[in-house]
């Protein structure tokens, strides 16, 4: 393609919506090239059966494991990216995330940059994605620079009380910080109605703050900036030298700035586990993702290694349930299945994994992916899962009931749940072992840049978004500058 433009953009999820509604008031020409279309806005949004069971808004996609067994994965081609789909749990990473942390596998090795330099793009990333949040709960919260830019979403009655339960047993339940667009305090004009389908459904009256409604929406009311969906790239072409980008679509022998040999290595996705608990008293919760836990974020007594996070996660349905016999009386030997949706209360527990160059993804010359991931830090998911099902007792659940996911999903497969995936193009300050200098500009090319959640070096246990969005924000200041 002929290039008219001053910036293109290949993607428009939560790194590349951001840029372009960052670069857009700059008046720079600027495509977008997204390989899906616009997510329908129809009633199937909130339609757990064909969201969750029928994978209705997943790519038909196939990768390939290590062992090249064939498999779907959860990825979402379209405009908004995966936060079209997401939890919309904004965190930011600790501050010690930045430096090297050791964890029982090994060291999650630090970032080129620090917490501090970070910290401004958090807040600006907070402002523009509508965090709703609560200083001053989380014991292991960051420095910040301002407060959230609104309250806190309340609890609802069963979450309200587990808060207490946690708090009368010792522990530091906080408010998540959320990106909904939910006005409490004028409900008839809020936009976001408080509903059961929006972790893992996309949002069909558009009050999630995701990448098209925050990042894309508002870029394209510049007359500047040009969106052409359907349109997926698959090669770049470069100058003679291979140092410069001069069209979007070329081969390029070992594949494009991999000098380093890193592009493709250290693929992490947290050592994610969603379980469920069954709650003595009923769950009517209709939006569960507001509380969570990080007492165990850095070890615990007994294990001094980083542990991870404990937050909820959306609410399950009868409908995304086996309906088995030995799954129900795996979950609660007492309830039959369509009580257990009355009862659960789900959490989602995050561990990071730590980047090691063999987990990598490999394209071959016809284009088939494949995913080589050996899970690795299993010790501490582990004890974080442990810890969590010790306590249920003090927190109103059925002791001994904390089942995992692909127990009681009828459609999960684990290695295909990517929803986190980070790494494959580390930044670094080093060419021998980055793929990207620190303002995640290719080493070797002068005009290729990256912004998804590839650019991480390693990737804490925290929801990885709000990063992506603050280091869009980040490299955006650094493109203004350079676009002058
Ligand atoms: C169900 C679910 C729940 C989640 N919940 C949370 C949460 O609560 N909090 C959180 O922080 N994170 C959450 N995540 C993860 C979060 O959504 C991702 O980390 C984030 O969206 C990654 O941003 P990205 O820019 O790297 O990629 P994406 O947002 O996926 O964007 C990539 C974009 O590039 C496009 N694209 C890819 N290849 C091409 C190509 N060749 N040509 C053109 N376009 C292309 C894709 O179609 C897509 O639009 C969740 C994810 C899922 C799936
Ligand atoms: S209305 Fe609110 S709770 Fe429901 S999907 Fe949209 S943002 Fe989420």
């Amino acid at each position: 393609m002929a290039t008219p433009y001053d910036v293109i953009i290949i993607g428009t999820g939560a790194g590349g919506g951001t840029l372009a509604r960052h670069l857009a008031p700059s008046g720079k020409r600027i495509l977008l090239l997204e390989r899906g279309d616009w997510l329908p806005r129809e009633l199937e949004n909130w339609d757990g059966e064909a969201v969750f069971v029928q994978n209705r808004y997943i790519s038909p996609d196939t990768w390939y494991d290590k062992e090249a067994k064939a498999f779907q994965p959860q990825v979402h081609y379209c405009v908004g990216g995966a936060t079209k789909l997401y939890g919309a749990a904004l965190y930011r990473q600790r501050k010690e995330d930045f430096g090297e942390l050791r964890h029982h596998d090994g060291i999650s090795p630090a970032w080129p940059i620090s917490y501090d330099e970070m910290e401004p793009y958090y807040t600006k990333a907070e402002q523009m994605y509508q965090v709703h949040g609560a200083r001053g709960e989380d014991t292991t919260e960051p420095p910040y620079s301002a407060p959230y830019p609104f309250p806190a979403l309340s609890h609802e009655p069963r979450i309200q009380q587990l808060s207490d339960d946690l708090e009368k047993a010792g522990y530091h339940p906080f408010h998540s910080p959320n990106g909904i667009m939910l006005n409490e305090q004028n409900r008839p004009f809020s936009t976001c109605i408080r509903c059961a389908t929006c972790d893992g459904f996309p949002c069909l009256v558009h009050a999630k703050s995701d990448a098209e409604v925050m990042g894309v929406r508002p870029a394209l009311e510049y007359s500047n900036v040009t969106l052409l969906t359907n349109a997926k790239v698959i090669k770049l072409n470069t100058n003679a030298s291979g140092t410069s980008v001069t069209e979007v679509v070329v081969e390029h022998p070992n594949g494009l700035a991999n000098g380093s040999d890193q592009v493709g290595r250290n693929y992490m996705f947290h050592n994610s586990v969603a379980v469920l608990a069954v709650s003595k008293e009923p769950n009517p919760t209709q939006f569960q993702k507001t509380l969570g836990l990080n007492d165990f974020y850095f070890g615990m007594e007994g294990f001094e290694y980083p542990m991870g996070n404990i937050q909820m996660v959306g609410k399950s349905q009868a409908s995304m349930y086996k309906g088995e016999k030995p799954i129900e009386t795996k979950l609660a030997p007492m309830f039959a299945l369509r009580d257990i949706a009355h009862h659960a209360v789900d959490f989602w527990l995050s561990t990071e994994d730590l980047p090691d160059p063999n987990n990598r993804v490999t394209v071959d010359k016809e284009g088939k992916v494949t995913l080589i991931y050996t899970p690795n830090n299993q010790v501490a998911q582990q004890k974080l899962y442990d810890k969590l099902k010790s306590m249920l007792n003090h927190l109103g659940m059925h002791p001994d009931h904390l089942i995992h996911r692909t127990a009681y999903m009828k459609s999960f497969i684990p290695v295909a749940g990517v929803a986190h995936q980070a790494g494959t193009c580390r930044f670094g300050k080093d060419p021998k072992t980055s793929a990207l200098d620190v303002n995640c500009k290719a080493h070797e090319l002068d005009n290729l840049y990256v912004v998804d959640t590839s650019f991480y070096p390693s990737i804490s246990a925290m929801n990885p978004a709000l990063t992506a969005i603050a280091n869009a924000l980040r490299v955006g200041d650094h493109l203004l500058e350079r676009l002058k």
